[in-house]
């Protein structure tokens, strides 16, 4: 398994490798990457070979899929709870579990529908030899620290992508930087 490692920059401009994050092939293909955390999204454009872009292009948002299965689970238990409740005989009203189903059916909705995206997409495009991951291999992340000095840190899987990532924006990359990925500063 990869190790991801983080990466600073000084400012918020870089250079993007023109080589794939994921398997090192030479990169033409632009895929917009957003890193969630928390309530901020942060996205930047990396640029993938054709292969790895198409699958990392695929990988469904989990988190908005979460969603809206819970949304739709939420939709059919109601469903149920306004049209079938009534029509259950008394015995079936003070089954615990026939109470439940509404909430069963969100929870199973919230779960059920990332699990299925994440199936499909696996099977479309599987893993293939030589990736470092399935998915994007690279994000941008924010700024350093707490983000008050400004800047830009990145995470990446590829130690090679990275050597790139910094020796093309040497002149933003501290001595540290530069000494880790073995690159002379800029
Ligand atoms: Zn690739």
């Amino acid at each position: 398994m990869a190790e991801w490692h983080s990466i600073d920059f000084s400012r918020n401009a870089q250079v993007i490798p023109p080589l794939c994050p994921s398997c090192l092939a030479s990169a033409a293909m632009p895929v917009r990457t957003t890193h969630l955390f928390l309530n901020q999204r942060y996205t930047q454009t990396f640029y993938y070979c054709e292969p790895c872009g198409k699958q990392t292009e695929s990988a469904p948002s989990l988190f908005f899929s979460a969603l809206i299965g819970l949304l739709l689970g939420a939709f059919a238990g109601n469903a149920f709870a306004l049209g079938m409740y009534s029509k259950l005989s008394e015995a079936m009203k003070s089954n615990s579990v026939v109470n439940a189903l509404p909430l069963i059916m969100m929870v199973s909705g919230a779960v059920g529908l990332p699990w299925w995206r994440r199936r499909s997409a696996l099977r479309r495009f599987p893993l293939r030899e030589g990736q470092a991951a399935w998915g994007p291999a690279a994000y941008y992340v924010g700024t350093p620290g707490f983000g008050f000095g400004g800047g830009a840190r990145y995470k990446a899987l590829r130690p090679e992508w990275i050597r790139e990532f910094v020796r093309l924006n040497a002149d933003q990359a501290d001595a540290a930087t530069c000494g880790r990925w073995g690159v002379s500063p800029g």
